[in-house]
């Protein structure tokens, strides 16, 4: 009989690839998880379909259900994709100044859309607030009940790094691998992973990466829970310590502007052929400055978390870039 494979089958299982740029930099064998290769192009196919299972086996998420979530954007998509997929409606809450590119694939997939301000996270309008609302609404409304995904304090977010990414990377490096660095949006990435990779190897390196503006970094460097500055990078940093994160030790952790980090992303498209987002340049500024902590010849991975197609009109656009006064390539202007 042929096998029936459906698009949430296509979630994970990416491949690892090696970074060269990064690598010849420090010595070290640098690889980046492909995670835009997943069908929703990034890493949040993989929380979205770790979250829907969990609420379908604890009878939470009934047949024809509403999942509500508040996101940056790729959970949403992952979300939708999911629900679309398995049979579920989606309702998705995001600020305003996400990516053109990501509302647009959010209309076409038919989520139900909810654009707020940009607001702090101690505003009552923030994303966040705004999907625990709108869920506790719809979950009286709607015929077949609704649940807030709730990202990044529901523990199968975690799990799913813990038993799909983690694991791979695990086994695409047959073991050989001495640091693991990514940033943080929900923490389940980091945190999964570093679950995984733990249990088989307690001497390998956690390290965070933190954006410009996000208060982990202070946090964990025994300072306040605040940040500087700001990064155009979405999908990462945050101004409170997420559920996911909690009993996470670092071995290491560093702040990196954009400045630093957009130049990663721009010769990896240009030099690797490898397109990405700002939050995977992040992730890369971050996995050298861990190389050069740990000193040539080890192996660290990080996650080129979604496609720099989900940014043309920002990351990969001169006029965007001269406003926010970030560096460009001269190939990018002509
Ligand atoms: N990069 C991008 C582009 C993202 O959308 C996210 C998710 N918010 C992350 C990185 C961070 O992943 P996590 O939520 O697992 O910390």
């Amino acid at each position: 009989m042929t096998q029936q494979t459906g698009i949430a089958d296509l979630i994970g299982n990416t491949p690892l690839l090696y970074l060269r740029e990064a690598s010849e930099l420090t010595g070290c064998q640098i690889y980046g998880k492909a995670e835009f290769m997943n069908p929703g192009g990034s890493i949040k196919d993989r929380t979205a379909l770790g979250i829907v299972r969990a609420a379908q086996a604890s009878g939470e998420l009934r047949p024809g259900g509403v999942i509500v979530e508040g996101t940056a954007g790729n959970t949403g998509i992952g979300l939708t994709l999911v629900a679309n997929a398995l049979g579920y409606q989606s309702v998705i809450v995001m600020p305003q100044t996400a990516s053109p590119e990501k509302i647009n694939q959010l209309e076409m997939l038919g989520a139900d859309l909810i654009l707020v301000p940009n607001a702090p996270y101690s505003s009552s309008q923030h994303y966040i607030h705004t999907a625990c609302k709108v869920a506790e609404g719809r979950a009286h409304s709607e015929p077949n009940g609704a649940i807030w995904a709730q990202q990044f304090d529901n523990p199968a977010n975690r799990q799913v790094h813990r038993d799909t990414t983690g694991q791979e990377i695990w086994r695409q490096t047959s073991g050989d691998v001495d640091g693991f660095i990514c940033a943080v949006g929900t923490g389940g990435t980091l945190a999964g992973v570093a679950d995984a990779l733990r249990a088989h190897k307690p001497s390998v390196k956690i390290g965070l990466v933190d954006p410009a503006g996000s208060a982990l970094f202070s946090h964990f460097n025994g300072g306040p829970l605040q940040g500087e500055g700001q990064s155009i990078a979405e999908g990462i940093g945050v101004s409170f310590v997420p559920g996911n994160l909690e009993g996470l030790a670092l071995d290491f952790s560093c702040q990196i502007d954009d400045d630093t980090a957009l130049p990663f992303a721009f010769n990896l498209l240009k030099r690797e052929g490898i397109s990405v987002g700002g939050s995977s340049g992040i992730n890369i500024a971050g996995a050298v400055a861990l190389a050069r902590e740990l000193g040539p010849g080890h192996t660290i991975v990080t996650i080129l978390c979604d496609a720099g197609s989900r940014y043309h009109s920002k990351l990969f656009n001169p006029e965007f870039l001269m406003r926010h006064k970030l560096p460009f390539p001269e190939w990018m202007a002509s």
